[in-house]
């Protein structure tokens, strides 16, 4: 392609808006542009590596036997009704009504819209398991959109969704999945971890999170430095390795001796709505309210002030008690009274605070022991790009989705459902694959493969030499951009370090001898070559 004749709209200067380097850089190299405040036109350069992404994602569905189909953006409240979703969702989904008044939403997840097209046809065990996938606009009205394409109100999303009669299939199928969604990602080039995440509100068990490492990312994840776990850092487990002490426990005391940190004993309260709860940890420990939530399996837990409970360490009356497991290790020490005056000494968990049995209800920190023993714990942070669940029949006993069974008994069905973000996988490959002058694309996405720059269109020799290595390259298969603008050649390599093609062949004063200079962008190593080997070499490196 010419780029004389293609809209490549670059830009000298940062937007002012642009908060992260994907977004200056795809916003600059003329990959996007805004229209509203998270909501976006892909422009040409963008518009094919989302088309590569996509490309990608296809083949690994399709491997692993789903189906691709299309729904619809606009879908009919009536369905949000039968899951009661449209009370719940909240101000995220974008709803409009028709001429007569009906109620619509803008798709921001399809599980209903899915369950209503296949809740009459897979009626029997004899259809299932079966999987379907779509690669689709979604709409969620987010509250802070930001970081340009990370986080949009119009985004692009592959999500799929399986159909089962039984767990073990349901289980094959998130393995499948999850194998499926580490090729896509290792082929986009991006770093990521897998990690255990939160099922929470979606109200199903097990559940991944993909994460792309990137310092922009809103999750911090911790991993092993030794193995391939990984956690959400609310999700991750703590081993608390308790080394028995000698100490001779000590009479209960109400006094005034000097504190140790390590001797504090700590007191958090929250509450379920129906219940309060008091969690015991150390006091250099930070209690995990998600592990609080999911061991007392509450729906909801908020945190509570202590000026708002009265509360007797000694005696806590109807408040339920929580330790957390690190506490086992304390002996003899202390806690200030919730009240702020009175302080007791010596205490010692079990026996003073009325606690029956420990629990692991605290944030991991880095540096301690990976979980699955291999390793310790480092913390980074995470975008998510991708996230396989197991929802259960949470929407299909909602919405009447039922199977016969080899008995003819009826059963809802089993599901799975697997989203990826395809523009959020764009920008997340462009905050790893950028330096200070642009972008640096990996092969297997990069908008061309080749940019060949005549440095002076005006001269014959270097036109003509520049057009023939740009035919030769594109009978090979590669893709080139050929830049024949009548520009000056700073413009010309400032665009084309901006755009980030993976090779580029600059032809110039030497095309009469038939030299050029190929510069790899990744390494920023740069070589002169004839132009009768350049073909060869390029393919080499493309290979
Ligand atoms: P987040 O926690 O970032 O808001 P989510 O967990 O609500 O995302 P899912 O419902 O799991 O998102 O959607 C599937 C995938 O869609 C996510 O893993 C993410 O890659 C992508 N995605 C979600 N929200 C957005 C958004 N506002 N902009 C771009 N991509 C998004
Ligand atoms: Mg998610």
């Amino acid at each position: 392609m010419k780029q004389s004749q293609l809209f490549i709209p670059t830009m000298k200067e940062n937007p002012a808006d642009a908060d992260c380097a994907s977004h200056r850089y795809l916003y600059r190299a003329g990959f996007i542009r805004q229209n509203a405040a998270g909501i976006y036109s892909y422009l040409p350069l963008g518009h094919k590596v989302l088309q590569k992404i996509q490309a990608i994602i296809r083949e690994e569905m399709n491997r692993t036997g789903a189906q691709e189909l299309l729904m619809p953006a606009i879908q009919p409240a009536e369905l949000w009704h039968e899951t009661g979703r449209w009370d719940v969702y909240g101000p995220e989904l974008m709803r409009l009504k028709d001429r007569h008044g009906r109620d619509f939403a803008l798709g921001a997840t399809h599980e209903e819209l899915i369950t209503s097209l296949t809740r009459d046809f897979l009626n029997s065990y004899k259809k299932l398991p079966m999987t379907l996938y779509q690669i689709q606009a979604k709409y969620r009205d987010e509250r802070r959109p930001r970081f340009g394409l990370l986080r949009g109100r119009e985004f692009l999303m592959k999500d799929a969704y399986s159909f089962h009669s039984d767990e073990v299939t349901l289980d094959q199928s998130y393995e499948t999945m999850f194998q499926a969604y580490k090729n896509i990602f290792n082929r986009c080039g991006l770093d990521f971890r897998a990690v255990i995440a939160d099922s929470g509100a979606m109200g199903g068990k097990d559940t991944h999170e993909f994460m792309a490492l990137a310092d922009v990312g809103e999750d911090t994840i911790a991993f092993s430095s030794g193995s391939e776990y990984a956690a959400n850092i609310e999700m991750a487990s703590v081993m608390d390795t308790v080394s028995p002490t000698n100490e001779p426990v000590q009479v209960l005391d109400t006094g005034d001796y000097d504190r140790s940190d390590e001797k504090e004993i700590h007191v958090s309260f929250f509450t379920t709505g129906s219940t309060y709860v008091a969690v015991y940890s150390r006091g250099q420990d930070e209690v995990n309210d998600v592990k609080v939530k999911n061991l007392l399996e509450a729906d909801v837990l908020d945190d509570v002030d202590a000026s708002e409970l009265t509360f007797d360490v000694l005696n806590p009356g109807d408040v339920e008690v929580l330790a957390d497991q690190g506490l086992k290790a304390v002996v003899n020490g202390f806690i200030a009274g919730t009240n702020g005056e009175v302080q007791h000494y010596n205490v010692n968990p079990e026996r003073d605070l009325g606690i029956e049995s420990f629990s692991d209800v605290r944030m991991i920190q880095e540096g301690d022991p990976s979980p699955d023993g291999h390793g310790t714990i480092q913390f980074a942070q995470g975008i998510e790009i991708g996230q396989v669940f197991k929802l259960g029949t949470k929407y299909s006993e909602a919405m009447g989705a039922e199977f016969l069974d080899e008995n003819g008994k009826s059963k809802p069905l089993k599901m799975g459902c697997y989203g990826i973000g395809v523009s959020r996988t764009l920008s997340a490959v462009a905050e790893q694959y950028h330096d200070d002058d642009g972008l640096k694309w990996p092969v297997s996405i990069a908008p061309f493969h080749v940019h060949v720059i005549a440095v002076n269109p005006k001269k014959m020799e270097q036109m003509e030499l520049a057009e023939s290595i740009y035919k030769d390259l594109d009978k090979q298969g590669h893709e080139v951009l050929l830049d024949d603008r009548k520009e000056r050649a700073g413009v010309k390599f400032a665009d084309a370090d901006l755009i980030g093609c993976p090779v580029r062949v600059t032809v110039g004063k030497r095309a009469a001898e038939g030299i050029v200079e190929v510069k790899i962008r990744a390494t920023g190593e740069s070589f002169e070559s004839q132009a009768s080997e350049v073909i060869h070499t390029i393919a080499q490196y493309l290979n």
